[in-house]
């Protein structure tokens, strides 16, 4: 998650105190010497399945960590949520802290979504092996809501999806180019 987001615009806006990502390990919270957070698959399958304990003691700690308050949203990031949209991404920005959570394997055991998670958000009709990459892409398109994060926020109101619509075509120099003309 660090590598992704700490490049290019959404890096500056870390290092410039506009955006903090703070990756927390959920091995952290296993309670044996292996770290382990997954196990089999209750009523038999394929496959493995993250453990409520773990991913329950690591949230509980994130929310600490982030203010003495609760965190104002938990999301997991799911092929079987609502697919992300820029009215979300602009509703999430809003959001003081947000606490995301990355599954693996077959996802994560259900008790534990019922008992931290607000909502669950996918980023398309896909399966991917983790949450992670999901998640950078939250971040990213969070953080170019968030004040002073862009050069020009004037130019938001324009972009695609922003109010339904998609933003007209751009050319700079040449004037023409492959016998396109602008
Ligand atoms: N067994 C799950 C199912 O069929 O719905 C898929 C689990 S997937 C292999 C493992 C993890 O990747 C999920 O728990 C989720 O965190 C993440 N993930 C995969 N695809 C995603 C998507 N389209 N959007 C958001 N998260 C996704």
């Amino acid at each position: 998650i660090m590598s992704c987001v700490h490049t290019s615009i959404t890096g500056r806006a870390i290092d410039n105190e506009l955006l903090a990502v703070d990756p927390i390990n959920i091995r952290d919270f296993a309670l044996d010497a292996y770290g382990k957070v997954d196990d089999s698959l209750y009523g038999g399958g394929h496959g493995m399945l993250m453990m409520c304990q773990p991913i329950y003691d690591a949230w509980h700690a994130a929310q600490k960590k982030a203010s003495k308050e609760p965190a104002l949203r938990t999301i997991y990031m799911s092929p079987k949520g609502r697919v992300l949209t820029q009215q979300k991404v602009i509703e999430l920005s809003t959001y003081k802290h947000i606490i995301l959570l990355c599954g693996h394997y077959e996802g994560v055991d259900q008790r534990v979504v019922d008992e931290i998670v607000d909502e669950e958000i996918s980023i398309g009709d896909y399966v991917l092996t983790g949450g992670e990459l999901p998640a950078c892409i939250l971040i990213d398109a969070v953080a170019r809501m968030l004040r002073g994060v862009l050069p020009h926020p004037e130019a938001i109101d324009d972009e695609s999806h922003m109010h339904g619509l998609l933003e007209s075509a751009h050319y700079t120099r040449p004037d023409v180019w492959h016998g396109r003309r602008v």
